[in-house]
């Protein structure tokens, strides 16, 4: 048989994550002018996007675009989708290899970051990520409850998660309805009592991880005011330094609009958002029935490493702030793949540029690569997948080159159909999510909302008359 990649024998990739980092291998490999490439695309649930649809902010429309870009690439004909089909589940990676040359894993990161304080797992404390695709109605989180009954709520940490769940608890019912929230998460939303939301960092306002654009946001919701503490939006010194040194514009637009909001005098809105800097949760204290009540904190002071960044150690200091609510917003984690292997410290797949690596031999697996999260770690916005995973893809194309692929004993698009036809009857192809995503935007505009989601599988099953 002739090289992979030409019209008689295509070359057949798998990719396992319909998010932005699969698509943008995609792109990448449709750009190729002299390669006959077929991809399926694999996600364990019925619809694509990844984290466009089930992370991005409701109330963030315009970063949702995106998906017109993936829509385009999926109407290529060597493109086909298989939804609801999990690895490790229905399709194993044996199986992939029976019927791909290549395989990338796309997965992102899927579950949150610990934090080991004592009574972190009181009632009441919970993962960002959690409440994240809950209010994104994600099937395997919408029947999570948060108790909206309280009137403190913290989150910990100062990335731009963290300021989505804030501007979330923050937003009116009149803003969440213009989003695309989840049905349930609005109802629950629009009876909030939450009336003061804390956003905790541990080091300064000149080493938060969120970005201008989205702290800036803060100061404009309808109704909540934001509030600085004057002292802790003064820089020390060794921030100072830093700044001078040259600081990129971002980082000092970021104090700027923390400084800012320091000497703003509350408007009395009906919520306050508070933005606390330099200050670590110790403890989280709960009452007679578990349920969190308050939250110890200690005063932090920032240091230079040898290597010269700034880091936050503890004083002496303590104080303790009321909440009845905790999200722990310390960043993502990625999950392993049954029979991938995975670099545990860091939380992403064993690989060097992409090409996943033997964890014994040190050698390439030959054949599977990862690209997005799950290659480099929960950083960056959806944009940075896309040289991500080009990088990826430059290795896939060396490799073919050199004849560094797979040798599938079933290389042709019909078995791969019915390989997953066999295990998951019901899988979800593009079409049918087409067609899901027409219904949804139907029922948003009935109720003038960009969409209204499905939220359980078998409702998205049921819509497409899949059962
Ligand atoms: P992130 O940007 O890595 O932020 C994590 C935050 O947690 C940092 O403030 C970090 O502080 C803090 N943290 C870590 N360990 C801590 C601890 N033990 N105690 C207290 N604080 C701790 O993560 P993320 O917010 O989950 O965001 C993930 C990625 O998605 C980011 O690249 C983000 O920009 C992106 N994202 C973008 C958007 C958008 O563009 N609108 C929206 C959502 C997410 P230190 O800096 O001190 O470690």
């Amino acid at each position: 048989m002739s090289q992979a990649g030409t019209q008689s024998n295509p070359l057949r990739v798998a990719i396992i994550g319909a998010g932005p980092a699969g698509f943008y291998a995609v792109e990448r490999l449709f750009k190729q002018k002299d390669l006959t490439v077929e991809v399926d695309m694999y996600d364990r649930l019925p619809t694509p996007y990844g984290l466009v649809r089930n992370g991005v902010a409701p109330d963030h429309q315009k970063i949702k675009s995106v998906t017109k870009v993936f829509d385009r690439l999926a109407a290529q004909p060597q493109f086909r989708f298989f939804g609801y089909v999990e690895l490790g589940k229905d399709i194993t990676v044996a199986d992939l290899r029976r019927h791909y040359h290549q395989i990338v894993y796309t997965t992102g990161a899927q579950t949150d970051r610990s934090l080991n304080i004592p009574g972190i797992d009181l009632k009441g404390s919970h993962a960002a990520t959690e409440f994240v695709a809950w209010y994104n109605g994600h099937p395997d989180y919408r029947h999570y409850q948060f108790d909206l009954s309280q009137e403190h709520a913290v989150v910990i940490g100062v990335g731009n998660v963290a300021v989505d769940v804030c501007r979330i608890l923050c937003r009116t019912p009149e803003e969440l309805a213009r989003t695309d929230i989840a049905g349930y998460a609005l109802e629950a939303l629009s009876q909030s009592r939450v009336k003061v939301v804390y956003m905790l960092g541990r080091r300064g306002p000149a080493q938060a991880a969120y970005t201008a654009p989205e702290v800036k946001e803060l100061g404009e919701l309808a109704d909540a005011d934001v509030i600085v503490l004057p002292e802790e939006a003064e820089l020390d010194e060794l921030s100072q330094a830093s700044l001078a040194d040259g600081a990129d514009r971002g980082t000092m637009r970021q104090v700027e609009l923390i400084q800012e909001f320091s000497r703003r005098p509350p408007a009395g809105k009906s919520r306050q958002l508070i933005l606390r800097f330099l200050v670590s949760p110790v403890e989280l204290i709960g009452d007679e029935n578990g349920q969190v009540i308050c939250l110890r904190l200690v005063k932090n002071e920032l240091y230079a490493t040898e290597a010269g960044s700034l880091r936050a150690r503890p004083t002496e200091q303590y104080e303790e702030i009321p909440a009845g609510l905790v999200f722990r917003s310390i960043g993502y984690q990625g999950v392993p793949l049954p029979d991938v292997p995975f670099n545990d410290n860091w939380g992403v797949i064993l690989n060097e540029g992409g090409r996943v690596i033997h964890p014994e031999t040190r050698q390439p697996v030959v054949g599977e690569y990862a690209a997005g999260w799950i290659k480099r770690g929960p950083t960056g916005v959806i944009g940075t997948n896309k040289p991500d995973a080009a990088e990826t893809v430059e290795l896939m194309l060396k490799d073919l080159a050199s004849g560094r692929i797979l040798s599938p004993e079933c290389p042709d698009a019909t078995a791969a159909e019915q390989m997953v036809r066999k295990r998951q009857p019901h899988y979800f192809s593009y079409e049918d999510w087409l067609k899901l995503d027409e219904i949804e935007v139907a029922r948003g505009t009935e109720q003038g909302r960009p969409r209204v989601k499905l939220t359980t599988v078998e409702e998205m099953l049921a819509a497409v008359g899949k059962k």
